[in-house]
């Protein structure tokens, strides 16, 4: 179908999917081959007084963009997914410490903004999680965990098929305690962020030579030019996350642990090390295989388009 136009292209059932992130939000229209349209990234909008309506008067702006921009997609669902404490099942963001809202009654509101569209909404990386697991990286498999690593670390786990959410209190990967660990920003000590995550690679090389990098790759870049500093902030954040995902192992017998968000674009430099820093330190555990997630920074809004769809299982 492909020497079709544009205008002629059959979109059959679409659903919209919205990822709100901490600086931007990413929109698309999702046909009914799973194929993305008009892709857009927006700032997201930031109100003191109203920051969960400031949010649903950009999304429900962009939904009816979109169902100008494609009258011949017949739009069945939304699918929406935010950052921060999640109640799923009832709807609400909890609270999302950099964008401001409590108890926020999302999917309510934003059905009330769009002719009463089916919402469905969920965490961002629970639901990024859901995409790599449905058809990303963990296809296939029943027990993983997917890490999300930048400027924190996020993880969404999934135990004989479904995903472990305690009221949204699971995943919280980066803030379990390893040895290494020091203060962290959550007020806790010794969380696996705050040296195994990119922005701790970053902050902690800063430190120690008073240098100015701005990002994980630059010091990546300088321990592979020898610089020890770098070397050894580099190898100490491979050695916390290695201890991170043999707790993982140990407890919960992970068959796969997939690597997201900025850190995971070192892809082997970062793999290769943490596979043998993790081998070394099991014996008769079941030895998670070690992957990049194939869905990268489209995960979020893949799995909310898949909640959309309904194809995730379990009903919003
Ligand atoms: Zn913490």
């Amino acid at each position: 179908m492909s020497h079709l136009p544009p205008s002629r292209h059959s979109f059959g059932e679409s659903v919209l999917a919205f990822d709100v992130g901490g600086t931007d939000i990413k929109a698309a229209l999702q046909d009914n081959d799973g194929v993305f349209h008009s892709l857009q990234r927006v700032p997201t909008p930031r109100d003191a007084a109203s920051p969960g309506e400031a949010i649903i008067r950009e999304v429900s702006g962009l939904a009816r963009g979109y169902v100008r921009e494609f009258p011949q997609a017949s739009v069945r669902a939304l699918g929406f997914v935010v950052p921060g404490l999640v109640d799923e099942q009832a709807g609400i963001g909890i609270v999302a410490a950099n964008l401001g809202w409590r108890n926020f009654p999302f999917a309510r509101r934003l059905r009330e903004e769009n002719g009463m569209l089916p919402v469905a909404f969920g965490h961002d990386v629970g639901l990024a999680g859901e995409a790599e697991m449905h058809v990303g990286a963990g296809r296939g498999l029943r027990d993983a965990v997917v890490l999300i690593i930048g400027t924190g670390i996020a993880g969404a786990v999934f135990c004989d098929g479904r995903r472990v959410r305690a009221g949204g209190f699971a995943g919280e990967i980066g803030h379990s305690p390893v040895p290494s660990g020091t203060q962290c920003a959550c007020g806790a000590y010794g969380c696996l962020e705050t040296v195994g995550s990119a922005g701790a690679i970053v902050r902690r090389y800063n430190e120690r030579t008073g240098n100015r990098a701005t990002g994980a790759e630059a010091v990546l870049r300088a321990a592979r030019a020898g610089e020890q500093a770098a070397r050894e902030v580099w190898d100490q954040a491979v050695a916390a996350l290695a201890e991170g995902i043999c707790q993982l192992a140990a407890v919960l017998g992970t068959e796969a642990v997939i690597l997201g968000g900025g850190l995971s674009q070192a892809g082997d430099e970062l793999t290769g090390p943490l596979v043998r820093a993790v081998d070394s330190r099991l014996s008769f555990h079941r030895r998670p295989d070690i992957r990049v997630s194939t869905l990268g920074q489209d995960a979020g809004l893949m799995g909310a388009a898949l909640h959309a769809r309904g194809m995730l299982g379990e009903p919003a």
